[in-house]
Formats: structure tokens, C-alpha cells, sequence
């Protein structure tokens, strides 16, 4: 896979469902927040996101938060789920990615990141050296810089889309 396309593509965070992850022999995630999961202004995740971890959770998949946003949103954030959660984490940097799969015990080939940017988690993933799914942003912001970054994205994910059409 090219350094800086995913590994997969979900339309949503549920696309990484249980028998998936299972059928792929991922038994960790390691997860963003903002635009992967939940919108920014969602403080605390959804019922669907909530099901989707107790699902995880059932199955033995681990979790873990890895978001570049401050502790509080973190925190608040994981405050029902009380995962392993890392804020500030400065990715695309693979430091925290890698303490997070450090503290939930597992390999590199049995874990999957997620995530909704491609210089940002798909590289952190790389970097530490893990098969990575890309979900497109919730609610993208519409600023120069987003908008530049998107621009930047899109051959990549041209690529992507026409390597794994059918
Ligand atoms: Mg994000």
C-alpha cells in the first residue's frame, strides 16, 4: 500500500465492525475523536458510537484514544467509556500511537488505527507501523488551511478509490 493511502475506507466509523476487525485479526484500535467518531461540538459520543465500543469491547477488541485536541475534550469524551485515551498527542508523530498499543498489550499486526486525515492519522499509523482505515470527516471544517489539506488528499485518495475498484 503507498505510504500515504489508507488500508481501508469506511463511510463511517462502523464500518469497522466487529466480524470485519475479526476477519482482518485486528483485536486493537486505536482511534481519533474529532470528525472520526463524533463532530467537534459533540462533547460526548452517541448511543451508536457507545453500542459500537460495547460491541468492541464483547468481542475482546481493544480501544484506545489517540487525538491531537486537549485533555478536557478527551477526558469528557471518555468520561462513560473509560478507555486508554492520549491527548495532545501530536500526530502525525507516532509516539502516543505507539504507548497506547504499549499499554493495551498488543502487535502491530494485530492492530488498526482510525481516523479522518490522511497527513495526520493515516502518517501516524505509518509511522508506527500499522494497517490503517480512513473515514471521511464527519463535518469538515471550511477554512483555507482544511480546505488546502483536502486539495493536498484528493490524488491520493483518487488512487486509492480506482486501485480498489472491482
Ligand atoms: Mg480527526
Amino acid at each position: 500500500m503507498p505510504f500515504f493511502a489508507p488500508d481501508f475506507y469506511f463511510e463511517t466509523y462502523a464500518g469497522a465492525s466487529v466480524p470485519f476487525l475479526k476477519e482482518q485479526g485486528i483485536r486493537a484500535l486505536v482511534l481519533d475523536i474529532d470528525n472520526t467518531l463524533e463532530p467537534y461540538e459533540n462533547a460526548e459520543p452517541s448511543e451508536g458510537v457507545r453500542a459500537w465500543f460495547a460491541a468492541l469491547a464483547e468481542a475482546g477488541i481493544s480501544a484506545a484514544f489517540v487525538s491531537n485536541n486537549d485533555k478536557q475534550r478527551v477526558d469528557t469524551f471518555n468520561a462513560t467509556l473509560g478507555l486508554i485515551a492520549y491527548s495532545k498527542a501530536k500526530k502525525p508523530f507516532a509516539k502516543k500511537v505507539k504507548s497506547a498499543m504499549k499499554e493495551m498489550g498488543v502487535t502491530k499486526e494485530s492492530t488498526l488505527f482510525m481516523g479522518d486525515q490522511i497527513f495526520t492519522d493515516v502518517l501516524a499509523a505509518r509511522l508506527a507501523g500499522i494497517r490503517v482505515a480512513l473515514v471521511p470527516p464527519i463535518k469538515d471544517k471550511t477554512d483555507a488551511l482544511t480546505r488546502f489539506k483536502r486539495w493536498l488528499e484528493r490524488p491520493i485518495m483518487k488512487r486509492f478509490f480506482r486501485r480498489n475498484k472491482k
